[in-house]
């Protein structure tokens, strides 16, 4: 039986997880759950998963929590503390990491710390403090896992081969639902069309990730820490019918990839059950019916975000933490209707552009840095906003 803590339980990935252990219920046994608004869910989840513990946003929704459960329930916990007893002091084997945004980033450093295996959904952790974070894996002796499917797919295309064969790893991107849009066009987009993306289905924030293409920015740096390469050596091609989830090129010209249907599924299982394989109740992928696979390169003049993020990288320090929490923001406030879609790259370039870079060696710099970002985004957004009513 492995254990598991499920952080991010109510979300997309915390969904297809459970969905998962549902399946294989022989194999894992829940410990703790945490989740952020839907408690109607996490009610039901607890009642179906029994963990010993569970973790809310704040007091007093942990209060309505425990009224609901009665004596019976698990333990309820609140905040970010909670959100670290649930990481790091339950008895997990594995914690999986799927909650969204920055918040994810101190409890799955608590679990690294702590020596649990890690199912790493949460790609903002390793964009904000990779350094911090894979210098604590190395310390604790724990694995980290991708959940996301690129790298999953990178993970299994490396496997059985030497990293110092690797000439360079191409992360594959479906373009997201304005692939082939002029910025005419895109200047139009509204939360509505952004939402709508064609081949996968995931929570608002990294569905608007997806169009901007932020969210592949924020892989290219997730893929730069998880497999120790110069992102000039991680290349990005489009590829809208999402089927090679990514591949890697080796020195002697061989690239080896993994395919699958869009779905979540295969690449958390894997992460839950390495090195062996689930059976997965999903449709074959049927080749010869798909009958063609398309590539492209990426456009760099309608999805500017991408080269954010690789600029990022090479400014190095806190300049990914900024990025994300300026994108954080954007993303927010573009959902909220404050902004236009093509504001998006122009809030994160120019909190960027002010920030004053330090080491991010430390939780404290990180924190600090993403606090500063915050505040610089705002300030940016209430600039647009003011000029859009002149
Ligand atoms: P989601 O919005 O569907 O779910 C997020 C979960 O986190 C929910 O349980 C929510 O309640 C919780 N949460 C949100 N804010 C919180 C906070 N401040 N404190 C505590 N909990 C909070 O998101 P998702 O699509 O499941 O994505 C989760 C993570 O996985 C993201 O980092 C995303 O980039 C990554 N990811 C998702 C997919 C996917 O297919 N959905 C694929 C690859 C990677
Ligand atoms: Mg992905």
């Amino acid at each position: 039986m492995k254990r598991l803590a499920i952080l991010g339980s109510t979300g997309s990935i915390g969904v297809s997880t459970l969905g998962i252990v549902a399946e294989h219920a022989d194999r894992f046994q829940v410990v703790a759950l945490t989740a952020g608004r839907n408690l109607a869910l996490l009610e039901e989840q607890i009642a179906r998963f029994q963990p010993q513990v569970v973790a809310v946003p704040d007091r007093e929704n942990a209060q309505r929590l425990m009224e609901r459960l009665g004596h019976s329930g698990p333990r309820v916990l609140y905040g970010t503390e909670g959100l670290i007893t649930c990481a790091a002091n339950s008895p997990a084997d594995m914690v999986v990491s799927a909650i969204v945004g920055a918040a994810g980033l101190e409890p799955t450093l608590a679990a690294v710390q702590a020596g649990r295996d890690v199912a790493l959904a949460n790609k903002e952790t390793l964009v904000i403090a990779g350094e911090l974070v894979m210098a604590a894996v190395a310390e604790s002796g724990c694995r980290l896992f991708p959940v996301d499917s690129e790298h999953s797919a990178i993970f299994q295309s490396l496997a059985g081969h030497s990293k110092d064969d690797v000439r360079r790893l191409i992360l594959t991107a479906s373009g997201g639902p304005f692939r082939n849009w002029s910025l005419d066009d895109l200047q139009e987009v509204t939360p509505q069309d952004a939402l709508a993306h064609p081949n996968w289905t995931m929570g608002r924030k990294i569905t608007i990730d997806s169009a901007t293409m932020m969210n592949k920015g924020l892989e290219v740096i997730e893929a730069h820490w998880l497999f120790n390469l110069p992102v000039d050596r991680i290349a990005v091609h489009i590829h809208p019918e999402s089927i090679v989830h990514s591949l890697v090129e080796y020195v002697d010209g061989a690239l080896i990839a993994q395919l699958g249907i869009p779905d979540m599924k295969t690449p958390i299982a894997y992460a839950l059950s390495y090195p062996e394989r689930l059976t997965l109740d999903l449709p074959p992928l049927d080749l010869c019916r798909l009958g063609q696979l398309h590539f492209a390169a990426p456009d760099s003049l309608c999805f500017p975000c991408l080269g954010l993020a690789y600029e990022a990288i090479r400014r190095g320090g806190t300049t990914p933490a900024v990025l994300n929490a300026a994108n954080e923001l954007a993303v927010d406030a573009f959902l909220q209707e404050k902004v236009g879609f093509l504001d998006i790259p122009r809030i994160i370039g120019a909190v960027v552009e002010k920030h004053a870079i330090t080491a991010a060696t430390s939780l404290a710099a990180i924190l600090a840095a993403d606090n500063w970002a915050r505040g610089a985004a705002q300030d940016v957004i209430h600039e647009i906003q003011g000029a859009s009513y002149l």
